[in-house]
């Protein structure tokens, strides 16, 4: 509680930004948002700053308790949040709180592998040692998902490792496991460093399971993962894939919510420039693509006032 002359709780003057591990992108957005909103601090008097997280499900449920302002999350786990339908979230029940501010880069669900083990499809992995990923992780949930459609458990796999992203290519690469799964956008510091450090593949995730899961749910999209993005895969990888998201809760004030989304759409150039994944994004898709949960007031009327909605 601060002891300032303001009554409420919540110190407008910081804002902090969940986001995700050291060697993913969602570290990249909170630090690029942080950097463009410090830079006008003169002007509004906010100091941003970002926080590393186990990720999505992490963010929404911090979000969700009030201990966190903003959050990076997937549209998939965005979606459930607010609707609180389906585990992890079905106990907790709808977060009618939750407000989407903009989408980001696109995710695909990408999987690496040691080139050595032999994995080359996704049904490969069965009997493997496979980080699934920490719990809280988007890809863990998805993975989950992904999963349950194939009537999988963990003891399918020789082991079901829950290593953090940042851990995980020093894991690969050490032997310790045969593939990782990561949600992420590309070029990602994780598969990098996996596919540099030791020779890993990219393996592509398609089938009958997947095309239901595409069909049944708005969130997922089919992706594909262009050739030569890392080294060892010189062909485009396909996938399907969700999008970043950024999401608030309703009751962070419209002031800091005003200076994010001018930040970002006031200086869209700069952001672009800040992460290859993020060379694409356009306003346009930003405010209505991956937002399931209602937008910020102060997001909606920014969005309204460019005529973007
Ligand atoms: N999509 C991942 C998650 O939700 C994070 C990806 C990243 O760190 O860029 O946990």
């Amino acid at each position: 509680m601060s002891l300032g002359a303001c009554d409420d709780s919540t110190d407008t003057r910081f804002l902090s930004i969940g986001t995700g591990g050291v060697t993913g992108v969602y570290y990249v957005v909170g630090g690029s948002i942080c950097r463009l909103v410090n830079r006008d601090r003169a002007d509004h008097g906010i100091r941003c700053s970002v926080e590393s997280t186990g990720g999505s499900v992490y963010n929404l449920n911090v979000l969700r308790r009030g201990d966190l302002d903003m959050g990076v999350a997937q549209s998939d786990w965005q979606y459930h949040a607010f609707r609180g339908d389906v585990p992890p979230f079905a106990d907790a029940g709808p977060d009618t709180e939750l407000r989407a501010l903009f989408s980001l880069h696109a995710e695909p669900f990408t999987v690496v592998a040691r080139r050595e083990s032999g994995i080359r499809t996704f049904h490969d992995l069965k009997g493997q040692r496979v980080n699934i990923g920490n719990p809280g992780s988007g890809q863990r949930g998805t993975m989950e998902v992904v999963m349950a459609a194939l009537g999988w458990t963990r003891e399918d796999f020789l082991l079901a490792a829950e290593l953090k992203s940042a851990e995980q290519a020093q894991a690969l690469c050490d032997g310790k496991i045969d593939a990782v799964i990561f949600t992420v956008g590309h070029p990602s510091g994780s598969i990098l460093e996996a596919t540099t450090a030791c020779d890993a593949v990219l393996v592509p995730v398609t089938g009958p399971e997947i095309e239901a899961l595409v069909e049944k749910w708005p969130y997922y999209d089919w992706a594909v993962i262009p050739g030569g993005t890392y080294r060892g895969t010189p062909e485009d990888v396909r996938t399907f894939g969700v999008r970043a998201t950024l999401v608030a809760r309703a009751s962070v004030p419209d002031r800091q919510v005003r200076a994010v989304v001018e930040a970002v759409f006031g200086h869209l150039d700069d952001f672009r420039r800040l992460h290859p994944s993020f060379r694409h994004l356009a306003p346009v898709d930003m405010v209505s693509k991956g937002l399931s949960a209602p937008l910020h007031e102060a997001a909606r009327r920014y969005y309204v006032e460019k005529g973007w909605r």
